[in-house]
This record gives structure tokens, C-alpha cells and sequence, in this order.
């Protein structure tokens, strides 16, 4: 059954905000267990403007996973979109993932069979799909600053429409996570 809290402003809560991928403390993330760590592709690594994983994001995921982290890209996007952004990177990726929908969460869940929720985080930049999505399966959600808003697609728009409502009433439902969503720049146009 498909069950998503839609209304119910908790689930679009961040766990913590961030501009990029690359300011993220994933020490701290090490210490409080965390091994698994689930990348949104667009407008998280890559703009849809671009095709490839740069260099230093490649770099990144090494790093992490030297530490000891398990990286994994889960988007809404294609399996050819992800393909191609990974040029042949070998990371396990899962395509289709219909976010907010719970299904991929699960698929990724049980190809990991050590790994239990609390130890998962999901790195995003969309509040209706990333940060509802994490928030239904129950796993720790970490929003970043959208790399280029004006190159989305409608449906994306339509999302960011809702999303600037949510982030709006956040500020009296939850100030301090409201503060932290706009210091990133999450109310900004671009
Ligand atoms: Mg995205």
C-alpha cells in the first residue's frame, strides 16, 4: 500500500542542511554510525545542463568510500542518464527510483543486507521528493542547495512550487530548521 505523509510538514524535515556535497561533515556522519550513504544525481551532483560526474565528485566518492561509507546513486532520473553520468565509474546505482515512493528504498535496503535504516542517509536537494522520500522510509535525510533551478524540467517546477510553500511555513513550525534551509539559499530562485 502506498502510503505517503503528504500534509504532514514533519516528513520534509532535514535532518541537516548543506550548499554542496562537498561541505558535508561525513566524519560526523562516520561517528554516528552512518555507512550508507544514497546520492540524488540531479541538481545534487550535476545540473541537467550536464552529462557527467565531474572529477572532484568522483574524487568524493572515492574518499568515502576509503572511509568505509557504501555510496550509491538512487534517482528518479534514467538508467541511461545515470550511465552516462557515471562514464564508467563502476557505482551501484538504481534508476526509475520514483522518489518519494518507497519501493527503490527498500530494493537498495535489501541489496545491502548488513545495513539497517539508521545507518543510511540520503543527500538531496529536492524537498517533495528527497527529503519526503527519506522521511517515509525512515532513514536520516541531508538537503543541499539545488546546483541550477532555472534548467528544470515542468515537473520539477511544479515540485519547487509546493516546495517553496513547505519551506515557507516551516518558519513557524520549525525556525531553526527554516533558518538553516534558507542560509543554504533553498528560497533562492536560481
Ligand atoms: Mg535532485
Amino acid at each position: 500500500m502506498i502510503v505517503i505523509k503528504m500534509f504532514d510538514l514533519q516528513s520534509y524535515i532535514p535532518t541537516d542542511c548543506y550548499k554542496t556535497v562537498f561541505e558535508i561533515d561525513y566524519n560526523k556522519l562516520y561517528e554516528q554510525g552512518k555507512r550508507l550513504l544514497l546520492f540524488d544525481l540531479d541538481n545534487t551532483l550535476i545540473s541537467y545542463r550536464e552529462d557527467k560526474l565531474s572529477k572532484e565528485t568522483i574524487d568524493l566518492f572515492f574518499n568515502l568510500q576509503q572511509r568505509g561509507f557504501a555510496v550509491v546513486l538512487i534517482s528518479n532520473n534514467t538508467t541511461s542518464r545515470l550511465q552516462t553520468a557515471l562514464d564508467g565509474y563502476r557505482l551501484d546505482y538504481f534508476a526509475n527510483a520514483r522518489k518519494p515512493f518507497k519501493k527503490a528504498f527498500r530494493k537498495v535496503l535489501k541489496s545491502y543486507h548488513n545495513i539497517t535504516k539508521d545507518q543510511i542517509v540520503l543527500i538531496g536537494d529536492q524537498l517533495m521528493t528527497d527529503c519526503l522520500g527519506a522521511r517515509n522510509f525512515g532513514i536520516d535525510v541531508i538537503l543541499v542547495k539545488s546546483i541550477e533551478k532555472s534548467s528544470e524540467k515542468w515537473y520539477t517546477r511544479i515540485n519547487r512550487f509546493f516546495e517553496r510553500k513547505i519551506i515557507k511555513r516551516l518558519y513557524k513550525y520549525d525556525p531553526v530548521t527554516y533558518q538553516k534551509i534558507v542560509a543554504i539559499g533553498g528560497l533562492n530562485e536560481k
